[in-house]
């Protein structure tokens, strides 16, 4: 098989395409033939070398799309021919926390290209559970550009901060794709959406997703501009994938018992809350970790309805992985970016 890989932690330019023998599904396994792969800033961070040791060389990529061509032994939830996504997280199945379907929170929690080898390549190997159905009237592009950001703003804005019909959510980064997600699905929970993001034609993109308002945040202030536009009221939800020094003015930006939802740090890892805006206005600070199978197929249902679209930037070949990852390291792209193999 052919795969996009790194050997050493380090920018785009450690990426190299290299030949390897196409892996053999194990018992309850199946591999598919990979027809696209999306990024995630994830795999920046993997590339950069900013979670755990991993062993190398790594294969990057949690997001990818196609048709099954092997499976393992005891295989009966798909054969080889079906047209499937990934669900990118792994989890044991077992324990408390899967069987009550909230299987982020298993012990043994693993996201596909962070702790295992992943999809930049024309093959990976997957349990079968992990390969779900294309929903009806979904292309490879859009089922792989889909689940990761799309699970998350799910997660975020329902699961954890428990969206109300009529709530007013902030969606910062909004061209990016947990921002573009989280516009979409906010809008189907029946809120009111007001977004910021970086220059005109990015708001644009969040204004035609169905956010309400957008502005410019490279221009204006995020928390004034936030309180003109609701009235100095604030958001009840902000959908916080930015991390560092946002985070604090996420919480500034509430109005009186909202909630901050965090998902990231692509600002920075660390942030300095002023604990007085968090206990007066009675903010609840809430952390979220990709989400479970049952979210997913809550959003794949969405899907098949037409309900949902994912935003692609651009494709890129298989081979062209480090050019696309810069791209994304630049914020140039409006929306997600895919490799087609
Ligand atoms: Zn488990």
């Amino acid at each position: 098989m052919r795969a996009v890989l790194f050997r050493k932690h380090g920018g785009a330019e450690v990426l190299e395409t290299a030949e390897l023998p196409a892996p053999e599904p194990g018992a309850g396994e199946a591999r598919l033939a990979v027809k696209a792969a999306a990024l995630n800033h994830l795999d920046i961070w993997v590339r950069n070398g900013l979670g755990a040791p991993i062993p190398m060389p790594h294969i990057p990529g949690s997001d990818g799309a196609g048709v099954v061509d092997a499976v393992g032994a005891g295989v009966t939830l798909v054969k080889p021919g079906d047209e499937v996504l990934i669900a990118p997280g792994l989890s044991c199945g077992q324990c408390p926390e899967c069987r009550a379907g909230r299987d982020s929170r298993c012990p043994s929690f693993r996201i596909v290209g962070l702790q295992t080898q992943g999809t930049y390549a024309t093959h990976v190997v997957l349990p079968a559970e992990n390969l779900l159905p294309l929903p009806p009237g979904m292309n490879m592009v859009q089922a792989a550009a889909a689940p990761l950001v799309f699970l998350t703003a799910y997660h975020m804005l329902f699961t954890r901060a428990g969206l109300r019909p009529g709530e007013t959510v902030f969606v910062p980064g909004a061209a990016s794709g947990v921002g573009s997600a989280g516009i979409q699905l906010a809008v189907v929970g029946g809120a009111r959406v007001i977004a910021a993001a970086g220059g005109p034609e990015k708001c644009e993109l969040a204004r035609s997703l169905g956010a309400e308002a957008c502005f410019d945040s490279s221009k204006k202030e995020e928390a004034a501009e936030l309180r003109r536009l609701t009235g100095g009221r604030g958001a009840d939800i902000v959908l916080d994938h930015v991390g560092g020094d946002h985070l604090a003015a996420s919480v500034a930006m509430c109005a009186r018992g909202g909630r901050v939802v965090s998902c990231g740090a692509t600002a920075g890892p660390s942030s300095t809350l002023t604990v007085r805006a968090l206990y007066a206005a009675e903010v609840s600070l809430l952390g979220a970790y990709m989400g479970g199978r049952w979210e997913l197929m809550e959003v794949l249902r969405l899907f098949g309805q037409r309900r949902l679209a994912a935003v692609v930037d651009r494709t890129f070949a298989l081979a062209e992985a480090a050019e696309a990852q810069r791209r994304m390291e630049a914020r140039q792209n409006l929306g997600k970016l895919v490799l087609v193999t």
